[in-house]
């Protein structure tokens, strides 16, 4: 801690030259005045609620509107806050910069709630933040994509470690950080007043939870859920979801709109489409006129899924193929049989949750892309994504047009895509941003 507070003293050092004295700032005009100590803040909050005080060389991303504070940018915790209890965060000189979140175990120590340091955190707080996030997608989507669509999106929508997403009369809720984990009865009680759903189902088994010491719990929380899979719409298909056996929260609403994109590329089309899950991509091909559609996905149960989604939308059977097979070995098998392909969806799986795992990800997006590119005829469109929080827009790109080259193929970007909108972005949390794709072209 010391060391690492020493070398970012050193940086701030190097740009403004002059050495400091530590207990000395300068104010707007450049002038020095003393910096108060930070014995008096824990003075003035004396008797009041918990509270951290962040390190004076690591409050600036906070104060630009970041929701996190990282345990490294703490310098002292007043009142010993337990997992998820609500603590005010002060900085060095004793504004308070919000409340938040404190996660005793996880490297982001507190995750903001609100900037406004005078509100109550309490039933009505998450009762209202829940309101506003399902009154922005009444603004934001038709009726259709309302009763199928992500309610709340986490930091974008002011609850951090809260997901929920609605598939007609239920909703999946799902909780990753401590604070979250605390007001987790208040936020299905909102979601549910809210939605006047029939049941809330709980998927709280994502990996991240280990991270705060969570452990995984799933199942009823309210009303009651028959068994076998909730039935959704999504731009006219019907589909099938296991809320509580499928993959994150049983289905994958933040392609919604790339879907219809497929849909409007796939006339006449021979399509293969990779990690196809529940048959998302396949029947939006198919609805669109595919002539041949050729699925894999490595999981039985959501290739099963998917053939029933197929019947349930009285499409042509016939034109559909599923193969239950690794990605990266059937991809071989196609090359090596001479297969060609007019439409490539590749929508893989997180290979790089953070930056520490992009190296080994790049590897693994290059190589799907770049067989891609070989069984793409000329002409022909490739739909590639990347949902790697670790890999940006910008390296994701490079990555496929190095695939491009090592195959030999030129392309042109004919548009780069997103999360619905459901999936808001915030622009001072670019870490939210992690669906990105590219509609490309080959010539
Ligand atoms: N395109 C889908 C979502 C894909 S999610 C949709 O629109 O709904 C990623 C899918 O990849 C999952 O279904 C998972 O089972 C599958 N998967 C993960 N690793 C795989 C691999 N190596 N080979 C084949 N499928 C894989």
């Amino acid at each position: 801690m010391t060391a690492r507070r020493e070398r970012s003293r050193g940086g701030a050092r190097a740009g403004s030259g002059a050495r400091r004295n530590p207990s000395q700032r300068r104010d707007r005009t450049g002038e020095t005045v003393a910096r108060p100590k930070v014995e008096r803040v824990a003075f003035d909050l004396a008797g009041d609620a918990p509270a951290v005080v962040l390190n004076p060389e690591r409050e600036r991303s906070l104060l630009r509107g970041h929701p996190w504070v990282f345990s490294g940018a703490i310098d002292r915790v007043y009142g010993d806050p337990g997992s998820g209890a609500t603590v005010r965060v002060m900085t060095a000189d004793g504004r308070a910069a919000g409340l938040g979140a404190f996660s005793p175990q996880s490297q982001i120590r507190v995750r903001l709630w609100t900037r406004d340091a005078a509100a109550v955190i309490d039933g009505a707080f998450f009762r209202e933040r829940v309101r506003a996030a399902i009154e922005r997608r009444r603004a934001l989507l038709g009726p259709e994509s309302l009763a199928a669509c992500r309610l709340v999106h986490s930091e974008a929508d002011g609850l951090p470690g809260v997901v929920a997403d609605r598939y007609g009369d239920v909703v999946v809720a799902q909780f990753t950080s401590a604070g979250a984990e605390r007001w987790r009865d208040a936020i299905v009680d909102a979601l549910e007043a809210e939605t006047a759903c029939r049941a809330v189902y709980e998927r709280s088994d994502a990996e991240v939870r280990e991270l705060e010491g969570l452990e995984p719990r799933t199942g009823v929380m309210r009303g009651a859920l028959d068994r076998g899979p909730v039935e959704m719409v999504e731009h006219g298909l019907r589909y099938r979801v296991d809320v509580a056996r499928g993959q994150k929260t049983g289905f994958y609403l933040d392609q919604r709109d790339n879907r219809a994109r497929v849909r409007d590329l796939a006339r006449e089309a021979d399509v293969l489409n990779c990690f196809g899950y529940t048959g998302g991509f396949a029947l939006a091909a198919l609805a669109g006129g595919a002539r041949s559609v050729v699925s894999v996905d490595s999981s039985a149960d959501a290739l099963a899924l998917a053939r029933e989604n197929l019947d349930a939308n009285r499409l042509d059977a016939a034109r559909a193929e599923w193969v239950e097979a690794d990605v990266f070995q059937h991809l071989r098998q196609l090359r090596d049989a001479g297969r060609s392909f007019d439409l490539i969806v590749l929508d893989p799986p997180k290979f790089a949750p953070t930056a520490a795992h992009a190296e080994r990800a790049a590897r693994a997006y290059k190589d799907i892309n770049l067989l891609a590119f070989r069984l793409l005829r000329h002409g022909g469109c490739l739909v590639t994504f990347s949902c790697s929080g670790g890999v940006s827009a910008d390296l994701f790109q490079k990555i496929v047009a190095g695939a491009a080259v090592d195959a030999g193929a030129d392309a042109q970007v004919l548009a780069r895509l997103q999360a619905a909108p459901d999936h808001p972005v915030m622009l001072a949390f670019p870490e939210g941003e992690y669906l990105k794709g590219l509609i490309l072209k080959k010539f």
